[in-house]
């Protein structure tokens, strides 16, 4: 099973209201050919703080804006501005990684006690396909580990509670699936719904999109990356993708140059 990345929801933005918003300011807005829907709502967002508007309005085009809010440590601006995907394919080790951003993220992941693992597939890390030797080793442990969870899983379901709890039905199974599961590897595959804004996901591609020995974060990170800066190019204009020689991704932002080191 290898990642994927489905766009689930990106922002619109609903010019004609604010449009009329600015009739009854009797303000202008010289909006920028070409600009989408999330680039305009960021700019909005920026303009209303200094009703920059008509004889108050600079000439920068909307990416130029945008960029200069970004260089002035203004971001929250790009907090209004949010995307919500789908990744699979992803192992629990990344996801553990991920939901440690807490600023500007929601997740919905796959949950090991509500849904049962026995056909649960496995992450195969990108470097093990650098040995034979290491690969048969990784593929044996993750087959022993998913038979013992089935093991487990067989054996607790059939006994008796002999926990010394009153457990409901549906408890029992959350407890028999908490055994089994603790046995599950970190390279066992899951399934998770991120939403995050523009200012969190800039920060996580900083940190996150550029460690080297990181493939299946950088993978992630990249193919987010180009989906928001399909929408929103002028919110992620200064990162560029590059291939760091091997064909996998590296995020790099000019603004703030790449590796995080841990
Ligand atoms: C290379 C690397 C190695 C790492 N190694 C480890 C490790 O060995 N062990 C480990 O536990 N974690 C490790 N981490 C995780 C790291 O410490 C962060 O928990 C994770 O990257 C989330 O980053 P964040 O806190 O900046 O993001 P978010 O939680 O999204 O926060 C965003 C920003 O909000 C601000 N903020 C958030 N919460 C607070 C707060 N409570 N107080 C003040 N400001 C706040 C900060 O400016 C923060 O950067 C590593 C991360 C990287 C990139």
């Amino acid at each position: 099973m290898s990642l994927r990345v489905f766009k689930l929801s990106s922002p619109q933005f609903y010019a004609q209201a604010f449009l009329d918003f600015l009739r009854l300011e009797q303000k202008v807005w010289n909006r920028t050919p070409g600009a989408t829907g999330p680039e305009e709502l960021v700019e909005a967002a920026g303009r209303i703080c200094y009703m920059s508007f008509g004889e108050k309005q600079s000439p920068r085009s909307n990416e130029e804006y945008i960029q200069n809010l970004i260089a002035q440590g203004h971001e929250s601006v790009l907090e209004h501005v949010s995307w919500t995907f789908l990744l699979i394919g992803v192992s629990r080790a990344f996801t553990h990684q991920l939901v440690r951003h807490r600023i500007g993220f929601s997740f919905s992941q796959l949950s090991q006690q509500y849904h049962e693992e026995t056909e649960a597939e496995f992450v195969e890390p990108a470097h093990l396909r650098t040995s034979p030797r290491a690969l048969e080793a990784w593929r044996e442990a993750v087959e022993t580990s998913k038979q013992a969870y089935t093991i487990i899983l067989e054996t607790l379901d059939g006994s008796q509670n002999g926990s010394g709890l009153d457990l409901q039905k549906k408890e029992l199974k959350r407890a028999v699936r908490s055994a089994a599961r603790s046995v599950l590897p970190n390279a066992t595959e899951t399934k998770i719904i991120i939403t995050a804004n523009a200012r969190a996901l800039r920060h996580f591609f900083k940190v996150r999109g550029s460690i080297p020995g990181d493939v299946e974060m950088r993978e992630a990170a990249a193919a987010m990356f180009k989906v928001v800066r399909d929408d929103a190019p002028a919110l992620f204009s200064d990162f560029s993708l590059k291939d760091l020689g091997d064909k996998t991704p590296m995020l790099v932002s000019k603004l703030t140059g790449g590796c995080a080191e841990g």
